[in-house]
């Protein structure tokens, strides 16, 4: 099986404390349904959107995590890696569906090794949650990500 993340076996059906009020343990899944996981996310800390020459393409809108908060339910079989050159993170798409579920990266300036949840794949999220969470603006296009690119509309 593909290393797409730690398989888990629990839920977020299981007890779990929060320090903050805003945490909150969520379930996302491709569309097909073959990749699924879970992630403790606080929406209100902020997502991320980019003009990165990927994310133009993909509509890419994030929520960054550690890795420790990412864990992958099913579907290690069914994904495809991908990132076009060793810097970039390493994207997982559903082989069957192709929606892109998360992302797996290591940078500096995001505190070492994160993970990327493409929040559109959350399934027991409130819309209203998503509507209401603040978007940071990457210009990843111009290797400016601590800035906002002039244009963000289109993102
Ligand atoms: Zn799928």
């Amino acid at each position: 099986m593909m290393a797409i993340g730690v398989l888990y076996e629990g839920g977020c059906k299981s007890e779990r404390t929060y320090l903050q009020m805003t945490m909150k343990c969520y379930r996302g899944s491709c569309h097909c349904g073959a990749i699924a996981y879970e992630a403790d996310i606080d929406l209100a800390q902020g997502t991320a959107k980019c003009n990165c020459t990927f994310c133009t393409k993909a509509r890419s809108w994030k929520v960054f995590i550690k890795p420790t908060a990412f864990r992958l339910l099913s579907g290690g079989d069914a994904a495809v890696a991908y990132n076009k050159h060793p810097q970039a993170s390493r994207k997982f798409f559903c082989r069957q569906c192709g929606i892109r579920t998360h992302e797996f990266g290591s940078a500096a300036y995001m505190g070492g090794e994160f993970v990327g949840v493409f929040v559109a794949t959350l399934d027991d999220v409130d819309h209203s949650e998503l509507a209401g969470a603040p978007v940071r603006y990457a210009d990843g296009r111009n290797d400016n990500w601590a800035n906002a690119p002039k244009d963000t509309a289109h993102l």
